[in-house]
This record gives structure tokens, C-alpha cells and sequence, in this order.
């Protein structure tokens, strides 16, 4: 028996793609030299996790699963509950003839937002205010962290569009409209991943355990298309795509991202999920792209109006136009029954199949999945954990911007005092932990309430930061004479948006959500206000301005409300200045900083300061 099992042990030493100590490249030929057809095949699908069986798995040798838009294993799921979860599904694929790790996929765009109990950090619309690389780079580094916490390896992350129009449900989503803030901003890839190391610039790199696969999305001119409709056509000629929307893939590619996914948009009437000259020809080609491209959820299927119109059509363009790997996410048996019978009349050659499998692989070893394919426990302590939470309270008070701060001739609001008689908060955003994170947190569009997450209010912020003989009373909705009979030192009003994701964020109207605007009406006509808007990108606010004491645009910032107080009452002073232009009204959009017209109510770039009163 000893002699068998050290003759078995020494075959198993000769299957070189199994040694971490053979170069990457021989690896990688060594286990493809091995595989079949439908092993190969299987590797470019990712299934959504409610369809990932055991059985899946293993049948059609799934190469990975994704939790998409806020699927989680149960409500209010533990660390343990995850990582069981994730383990799972990987010893299925584990247990095939090769052992090929499945890479388990989460969209974790501002934390590891799918999660309760995880830090929720500041949407980027908020972070490209900070023009704070290594700040972003820091909470990429705790992000990753936490998205391991429940035993995943890869984040589809960062967004690196250039919003061009606020009227897009996404704008968010976005670091800013200029691009050169977006670049800075990819600095969050090694903070994901880890720093590349020099040697390897534009190789996919992934440092560890403590580390996630990043994804740049989605490639490219996303946040270009006409009026901001979602997944709608960027009609621009190719400077403008170059010039604008491209420059942040320049940065993610050198900073050695791991994955791209493909945008749902058009580009002058081509869906990108089925342009090769941008996607392979230059994304692959020319920047020398090296690790692997994701279809967007069903972007395979919106390669025609309608979806799914024409699937053979639709999977003959997407893999020729360069994609690896699918997001099917649902329908994997027609998928593979597609590609298969395209293989076979040879519309689809082997030599395509390859180069997705090849990428697939280079980044699944990169990463030491197949060192270290199963999770366990050891960094669950890291969700939602103290330091974190202080980061994204730091993130939250370097994203504020002031935009009012006194009316003219009269003397600055802000800093506040600690110290008053009574004061007022108003406003269901003061009290509504959903509605501070916005969309893309627990669920796909967000949520309404409290009870969801662990975070702290910008209501309870106040009520923490105040003197203790400071009365302060919250009205979610209060009218004029309740106002007036309160006898109120001054108030904060915080109004804005409610939460939404892509396909129902679009809008025309940019208004702040009723009865924001009647609140400010009853409050600051009577009292000194300052008005603290949470919202995903400028609304319209002009009609207001006059009537309000000072302003301050909040974004969405997430669970760490205590940012929002720390800047309000002088603990620390504000200091971003927007990384978008606010407008006077929706008649003048799109506009961008550099056109021609650029008649904004706040211009890109400002933001008032205050100091912070001494500690
Ligand atoms: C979004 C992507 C996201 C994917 C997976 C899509 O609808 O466009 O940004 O990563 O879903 O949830």
C-alpha cells in the first residue's frame, strides 16, 4: 500500500500545471495540452449562484459563478454562511477530472455592498470629490479584505465610466465627468489586488489571500450614451472615445487589472459586446491586455433589440468580438449547445476558444486559486470591522463638498456650534440608513429604512457629536408652523434622491424627492439652515438657493453617517470640490467641464472650505 500511494503520489507530481513551482506559461499550456472540448467550454461560463448545483458544476464544468445584483445566500448571511456557500460550489468543480477552481464573482462597488454587517463606503461619485488616490487605494485594500471575509476572490470593480450626463441611473457609479479624476482614481485596482510588481506592467496580477481580482467596467463609453439612457449608443467620433472614455483603461491596464467586463452601450450604433476592433483588436492587441474579458449579465443577449432575438447571431459576435467569459447567467445549456454548434461548422475556431481559456487560467493561477482553492474563516472579523469603518468615516468627510456657506453679507453657518439650546434635523434622508447608501447596497436597487445593515445615520451622527445639554429634535417632515413654534437655534435638513440602480435610476427631471423641497420652504424660511443633499449625482437645487443658509452636497455616502457630523460641526474642515458640474437647470444637459456653454450653477472644481475648530 505505501509503495502505491507514493506511485500515485509521484504521478500526480508529474502533472506540471498542478506544481506552483513551474513557470506560468507551462502551467498553463500543460493543463489546457489536457483538457477536452466541453472542459475547455465550460470555463468561459459563469452561472448565477442560485443555479450553481453541484450537479452544474460538475456536468458542464462551470468555470465560475457570480452572486448577481444583491443575490445572497439568506438575509442578514453570516461570514460562515457565505464561505460555506462559496466552499460548495468550488469542491463541486474541484471534484472534476482536472480540479479546475471555479473564481466566485460579487459586485462589490462601494464595500462589499451585497453584504450585511460589511462597510459601506461612499459611492464613487463622492470618492473622485476626494482626488485622493491612495485613500481609494486604502479602501480597495479593506474592500478586498472583507469580500474575502466571506470566502470570494473576485470584485466587479471598479466602475471606471466618465458620467457625461447626470441623467443617467449610474451616474454614481462614476468617478467624475473629467477622465484625468477617473484615472487617478483607478489607483483602487491595487488596492484590490495588491501592487504589481514593475517587472510585470499590464499582467494581470492578484498578490494573495488578502487580495480580490479587480474588474474594470465597462469597457467602454458607458457613461457616454445620448441623455444618459442607460445602455443606450455613445455617439461620439474616436476622439472623443479616446479622448474621454478610454484614458482610464490605459491606467487600469497597466496597474495589471485581472478582468474587463464589456459594456452594455453601443458605440455609433455597434454594441460593444460585439465590436472585435475595440475589444480585441484594441483592448488585447494593442494595450496587451492580458487577462480576461467578461460579457456583461445577459450582454450577450442585448447584442440585438430585442434581447435574445437572434441568440446564434448574438454568441457568434460576442466570442468573436473577443469575450472570455460569459455571464450567461441563467440559460447555460443553450449557451454551450450555441457555442458548440458554432465550433462545429466552424464559424467559431479553436484558436479563439483557446485564447479565452488561456486568460481564464492565467488569472485563476495568478491568483493561486489552485494553491488555495477553498475559503476559510480567518478573515471574518475583517467585515464591518472597526478600522474600516473609521476609513470609510474618513472617505465620507473628504467627499462632502460645501457649496453655500452664509448668505451674501452675512456671517458663514459652518462650522456649527456643539453647544445650543435645541436644535432641528429634518428629513427622511437624516434618518434612513437606506437612502444614505443608495442603490447597490443589500439588494439591487437599495433600500428603504434601517434595519438592513449596520451603520450609523447622520441623525444619530448629530445626536452623537452634539454637547450632551443640546436638545435635538427630528421631524421627518415638518411644516411651517412647527418650525416656527419650535424656537429652534438653527436646523439641518437633509433631502435628496431614494435609492435606485441601473434601468430605474434614469430620469429627466433631477429633482429631489417630495417633500424635500416644501421641507426646505417651511424650515429655512424661518429658521438658519444648512441643507445637506444626499443624492447620486446634481440635482436641481437653484430654485432653493437663496431661501438656504449654507449647502452641502453629501453624495451617497454609505454607512458611516458620523462623516457627514464630523465636517458639520468643525471636528474636521471640509475640503472636496466637485468632481462634476452642478447645473441651474436640466435644459442645459449634457454639460461638461471644457464646453462651450458652460454656464453651471457650481462649476466643476468647487468647493468652499472651512477650517476645523480646534480639537
Ligand atoms: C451590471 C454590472 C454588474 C452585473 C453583475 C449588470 O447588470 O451592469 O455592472 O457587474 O450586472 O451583477
Amino acid at each position: 500500500l505505501m509503495l502505491l500511494c507514493c506511485i500515485v503520489a509521484a504521478a500526480e507530481g508529474t502533472l506540471k500545471y498542478k506544481d506552483p513551482k513551474q513557470p506560468l506559461g507551462a502551467r498553463i499550456r500543460d493543463l489546457m495540452n489536457r483538457m477536452t472540448l466541453q472542459e475547455k467550454i465550460g470555463q468561459m461560463v459563469q452561472i448565477e449562484r442560485s443555479v450553481a448545483t453541484p450537479e452544474v458544476m460538475k456536468k458542464y464544468f462551470i468555470g465560475s459563478v457570480l452572486s448577481g445584483g444583491g443575490s445572497v445566500p439568506s438575509e442578514k448571511a453570516t461570514p460562515e454562511t457565505w464561505v460555506n456557500m462559496v466552499n460548495e460550489i468550488q469542491k463541486a468543480s474541484l471534484s472534476t477530472r482536472l480540479g479546475i477552481p471555479m473564481i466566485y464573482g460579487i459586485d462589490a462597488v462601494h464595500g462589499h455592498n451585497n453584504v450585511y454587517g460589511a462597510t459601506i463606503f461612499p459611492h464613487n461619485v463622492g470618492l473622485g470629490v476626494t482626488r485622493d488616490p491612495n485613500l481609494v487605494k486604502r479602501i480597495g485594500a479593506a474592500t478586498a479584505l472583507e469580500v474575502r471575509a466571506t470566502g470570494i476572490p473576485y470584485a466587479f470593480a471598479p466602475c471606471i465610466a466618465v458620467c457625461r450626463d447626470p441623467r443617467w441611473g449610474r451616474c454614481y457609479e462614476s468617478y467624475s465627468e473629467d477622465y484625468r479624476i477617473v484615472q487617478q482614481m483607478t489607483e483602487i485596482i491595487p488596492g484590490l489586488q495588491g501592487d504589481l510588481p514593475t517587472k510585470r506592467k499590464g499582467v494581470p496580477f492578484v498578490g494573495g489571500k488578502t487580495k480580490v481580482a479587480a474588474c474594470a467596467k465597462h469597457f467602454v463609453g458607458d457613461g457616454g450614451t445620448v441623455r444618459g439612457i442607460d445602455e443606450n449608443n455613445t455617439v461620439i467620433d474616436s476622439k472623443g472615445l479616446f479622448g474621454i472614455h478610454m484614458p482610464g483603461y490605459y491606467n487600469a491596464v497597466n496597474k495589471g487589472v485581472a478582468t474587463i467586463m464589456v459594456s452594455y452601450s453601443a458605440w455609433n450604433g455597434l454594441r460593444m459586446h460585439a465590436n472585435k476592433e475595440l475589444v480585441t483588436g484594441f483592448l488585447k492587441n494593442k494595450l496587451k491586455f492580458r487577462g480576461f474579458v467578461i460579457s456583461d449579465w445577459q450582454g450577450i443577449d442585448r447584442i440585438t433589440t430585442p434581447p435574445h432575438l437572434n441568440y446564434s447571431y448574438s454568441v457568434y459576435a460576442g466570442i468573436s468580438a473577443g469575450i472570455d467569459m460569459i455571464m450567461v447567467p441563467y440559460n447555460y445549456t443553450e449557451f454551450i449547445d450555441e457555442i458548440n454548434s458554432q465550433i462545429q461548422k466552424k464559424l467559431i475556431p479553436i484558436s479563439r476558444i483557446d485564447d479565452a481559456v488561456k486568460r481564464i487560467l492565467r488569472v485563476k493561477f495568478t491568483m493561486g486559486l489552485f494553491e488555495e482553492p477553498l475559503a476559510d474563516l480567518s478573515f471574518a472579523n475583517q467585515l464591518g470591522s472597526k478600522e474600516h469603518r473609521e476609513l470609510a468615516r474618513e472617505a465620507v468627510r473628504k467627499s462632502l463638498v460645501l457649496l453655500k456657506n452664509g448668505k451674501t453679507g452675512a456671517k458663514p453657518l459652518l462650522p456649527l456650534p456643539k453647544k445650543s439650546g435645541k436644535i432641528l434635523v429634518a428629513g427622511a434622508h437624516a434618518d434612513n440608513l437606506g437612502y444614505q447608501c443608495g442603490g447597490w447596497t443589500i439588494t439591487w436597487q437599495g433600500l428603504n429604512g434601517n434595519d438592513h445593515t449596520v451603520g450609523t445615520t447622520i441623525l444619530a451622527a448629530v445626536k452623537n457629536t452634539v454637547a450632551p445639554t443640546t436638545q435635538v429634535v427630528y421631524s421627518q417632515n415638518p411644516d411651517a408652523n412647527f418650525v416656527k413654534s419650535g424656537k429652534f437655534d438653527y436646523a439641518i435638513v437633509v433631502v435628496g434622491e431614494p435609492p435606485y440602480a441601473e434601468m430605474f435610476g434614469d430620469t429627466t427631471n433631477l429633482t429631489i424627492s417630495d417633500p424635500g423641497p416644501s421641507i426646505i420652504g417651511n424650515v429655512c424660511g424661518s429658521v438658519k439652515c444648512v441643507v445637506v443633499v444626499v443624492s447620486g449625482r446634481p440635482v436641481v437645487i437653484q430654485p432653493y438657493v437663496s431661501t438656504i443658509d449654507a449647502l452641502v452636497a453629501a453624495w451617497l455616502p454609505g454607512t458611516e453617517g458620523q462623516g457627514v457630523a464630523d465636517a458639520l460641526f468643525g471636528d474636521y474642515g471640509f475640503t472636496g470640490k466637485l468632481a462634476r458640474t452642478w447645473f441651474k437647470s436640466v435644459k442645459q444637459l449634457p454639460m461638461n467641464v471644457g464646453d462651450r456653454h458652460y454656464d453651471p450653477l457650481y462649476p466643476f472644481g468647487f468647493g468652499l472650505t472651512t477650517k476645523p475648530y480646534k480639537m
